[in-house]
């Protein structure tokens, strides 16, 4: 039995915070707003694995109004919406992720990110699939005022 969730993230881009994508930190001159580290990447899948199985979204599980989620590490609670898959009885199949922002370029930093992320869903990493576009500066991603990530996530029944 195989189900599939879809989750979507954005966050602004400004000065003074570093830009962490993927669960790497990413060099640029502005970095994404947020309660947490705001890795709007590992958002988006954190929100598609929890999609799948109809357990809420990142939000309701890490709200920003718990100071514990104050500046987390981002790659925490994916390990957690992971963890509660598994107390589920399922386990992550695959991810396949798409980052849209103009800049900087993200392809050099993707096999570093499926690095991070594959042990973190308990997949190989020929299972952790990330893409990047940018908007063709167009919109609030064009103008380089925030980030989006977008995911979808294929979980399976472990026994
Ligand atoms: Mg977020």
């Amino acid at each position: 039995m195989v189900r599939v969730g879809f989750g979507y993230d954005v966050h602004r881009l400004v000065e003074g915070r570093e830009l962490w994508l993927g669960g790497v930190l990413i060099p640029h001159t502005v970095g994404a707003l947020g309660h947490s580290d705001a890795d709007v990447l590992l958002h988006a899948v954190c929100d598609a694995l929890l999609g799948a199985v109809a357990l809420g979204d990142i939000g309701f599980h890490f709200p920003d109004t718990d100071a514990r989620w104050k500046g987390a590490d981002s790659k925490v609670l994916l390990k957690a919406v992971v963890g509660l898959l598994h107390e589920r009885g399922w386990q992550v199949g695959n991810v396949d992720a798409t980052l849209v922002l103009e800049r900087p370029k993200i392809m050099p930093h993707v096999p570093a990110m499926r690095a991070v992320m594959a042990p973190l869903l308990g997949v190989a990493e020929d299972a952790v699939s990330i893409k990047a576009t940018t908007n063709e500066k167009v919109g609030f991603v064009g103008r380089e005022e925030g980030v989006c990530a977008y995911a979808v996530a294929l979980v399976q029944r472990t026994a």
